[in-house]
């Protein structure tokens, strides 16, 4: 356990958060009685599916709802499927959730689907793509998409999260292992990996060039690491994958590492949980454990009004349901006290100019805010540079009305992506 104040959040510069320098075994959860799992592909009630309410699933098999369908999940336990229905995320988005009701005893006693996994990306990408730590293999699998340099992650992006430091610490010899994997089955032949600049590393690594990361936010997000490291800067509306760039986590790597050598898919999530209290726990859950499971193992109680927030607290999302379940990526959880969560308001902007002065992207945000709050999004695309931002969240939260620039960004963003794809 480790003890960190939530509130040193006022800093006016954001400090990354240092896992401790011998960490602790995280605290295992058991798998509980019902997973959850997402699947990236919306329910068609006019097409029969693949699979059914009532249908048996083997621990590491796949599920995928339509036989054209591209997306599929991995289930990490023998069962049987309780429920199939609809959801929605926070911009109505529409996937589908599966209940996989365990059956505990087969669990335990039958080892995971063994995979005929080749050396080549597509056979990976077949069967790899819901490790923890979701490795980007569909990216790397897409013809369409050319990459010449991977960068791995050892360096959390958001605050508060030690989950990928906990890795690097933990596993360096499952990182340099998943290089060597994925130097087999990829053309890619630069690796890069992303080191914090105060933590100490017992062996050399000479596997992969090094890039030590300041302990300041935005060091660690993939357009900072591009431009302090590689000296390359993200053009407006573009990702690194366009620019033959991509971001994969420490996790993920060892994952991969582990499924080769074993044939086999890991379903266990290392993920950073903070309490109420700014307490911070290290925790292994199956992917799909819903996220009430973990809380009740540490006695944090989530009452009505308070804030369950995935990802963290520049970054992440909240979720109105603790029945929300752990997924591939979800590195970090926090409770927020309904007392503690900073007020958002409709109040105007008030020019003070703190978001424009912290912005890494240079935008002018007070402007920004104006066309985006009236929904004018391809006015604020064209005229105010909404495509380059990097969404850090700073203006956020340094912004003295409260008004949920971030949100307001990300709408706007993706207003932008609709409006394009109905064109
Ligand atoms: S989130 Fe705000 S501060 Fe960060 S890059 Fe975007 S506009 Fe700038
Ligand atoms: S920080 Fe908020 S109040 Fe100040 S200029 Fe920016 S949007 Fe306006």
């Amino acid at each position: 356990m480790i003890k960190r104040s939530f509130f040193a959040l006022t800093r006016p510069r954001l400090g990354y958060d240092t896992p401790e320098p011998d960490p602790k075994e995280p605290k295992a959860i058991p798998v509980p009685s019902n997973l959850i799992l997402l699947l990236h592909d919306p329910l068609d009630d006019a097409r029969e599916t693949l699979i059914k309410k009532g249908d048996k699933v083997e621990k590491g098999g796949k599920l995928r709802l339509y036989k054209d369908s591209k997306e599929y999940t991995v289930s990490p336990v023998a069962g049987a499927i309780k429920v199939i229905d609809t959801y929605s995320d926070d911009f109505g988005n529409t996937s589908t959730y599966l209940v996989i009701n365990t059956d505990q005893g087969l669990t335990a006693g039958t080892g995971d689907m063994k995979y005929d996994l080749k050396d080549t990306i597509a056979s990976a990408d077949e069967y790899l793509r819901t490790l923890p730590g979701a490795p980007p293999l569909k990216t790397l699998a897409d013809p369409d998409i050319k990459i010449d340099t991977i960068v791995i992650t050892c360096a959390d992006p958001d605050l508060l999260s030690t989950t990928q430091q906990y890795m690097a610490l933990k596993f360096m010899d499952g990182i340099k292992e998943g290089i060597g994997v994925l130097k087999r089955i990829t053309s890619v032949r630069k690796f890069c990996i992303t080191i914090p600049e105060n933590m100490n590393v017992k062996d050399e690594i000479d596997f992969a060039q090094v890039f030590r990361t300041s302990m300041i936010y935005p060091a660690n997000l993939p357009p900072m690491i591009l431009k302090e490291h590689l000296n390359m800067i993200l053009p407006a509306g573009k990702t690194p994958e366009d620019m033959g760039i991509c971001f994969m986590s420490a996790e993920a790597v060892v994952s991969l590492a582990q499924a080769y050598k074993t044939k086999t898919a890991c379903h266990e999530k290392v993920l950073t949980v903070i309490g109420k209290q700014g307490t911070s726990y290290r925790v292994t859950a199956s992917i799909g454990t819903p996220l009430r499971r973990i809380l009740n193992a540490f006695s944090i109680h989530v009452n009505d009004h308070d804030r369950l927030v995935i990802g963290g607290p520049m970054k992440g999302f909240s979720t109105y349901t603790v029945h929300h379940p752990v997924q591939p990526d979800t590195d970090t959880v926090i409770v927020q006290d309904r007392d503690n969560i900073p007020e958002l308001s409709d109040n105007p902007c008030v020019n003070c100019g703190k978001c424009v002065r912290v912005c890494p992207a240079h935008i002018p945000v007070n402007i920004l805010v104006r066309y985006l709050e009236a929904g004018l999004y391809e006015d604020a695309m064209d005229k105010y540079d909404l495509l380059s931002c990097i969404e850090c969240g700073l203006c956020a939260y340094v912004c003295t009305a409260r008004i949920p620039i971030y949100q307001y960004i990300r709408l706007g963003k993706h207003e932008l992506l609709k409006l394009n794809a109905d064109a």
